[in-house]
């Protein structure tokens, strides 16, 4: 299976990331996909616990950005009062979204950590850039048939993974 498919790490939300052991692995630097990792597709704001999270990983150092595939309008919207950097359009899994949110950051990949909820864009694109991958169970499950297509390949991938988890004794 090619390297980019598999995801670094695995939380069951969000708010499971674990803030020390992305210390301990000397990063520096949170980026976000917004639909199905924050909120699910029909929510248009962040919800009261998207923004103290937010606001938490900032107040804990952190350097946060937003990099999405949805439009500027869905993208604007929802990042108008998280206070930090964010990309529309970002086109995943090629790589410029992730690189400019960087640039803007001026971060390097190395010390990235990137969540999302999507193997063949975020992850694809996480590992193709050199960031830690983190793969967030999807918040919604009204989805495009895309989507659900892709969403059979993604629970062999996850399969994989926990079963190498659970031999690992993690
Ligand atoms: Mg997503």
């Amino acid at each position: 299976m090619n390297k980019n498919l598999i995801p670094d790490h695995m939380i069951p939300s969000f708010d499971r990331l674990d803030l020390e052991d992305l210390r301990q692995r000397n990063i520096d630097t949170i980026l976000l996909d917004i639909d199905n990792t924050l909120v699910g597709y029909k929510c248009i704001e962040p919800t009261p616990m998207v923004e103290e999270w937010i606001a938490s990983l900032r107040n804990e150092g952190f350097k946060v950005g937003i990099v999405s595939n949805a439009t500027r309008k869905r993208t604007e919207i929802f990042c108008k009062n998280l206070g930090v950097v964010y990309i529309h359009r970002a086109a995943k899994p090629l790589r410029f979204g992730i690189r400019k949110a960087l640039i803007q950051l001026d971060s390097r990949p190395e010390h990235t950590a990137f969540l999302g909820d999507q193997i063949f864009t975020d992850m694809v694109c996480a590992n193709k850039t050199g960031c830690y991958s983190i793969l967030v169970k999807q918040i919604s499950k009204d989805e495009s048939l895309y989507c659900k297509f892709k969403r059979i390949f993604e629970q062999k991938i996850r399969k994989k993974m926990e079963e190498k988890s659970a031999s690992e004794g993690v």
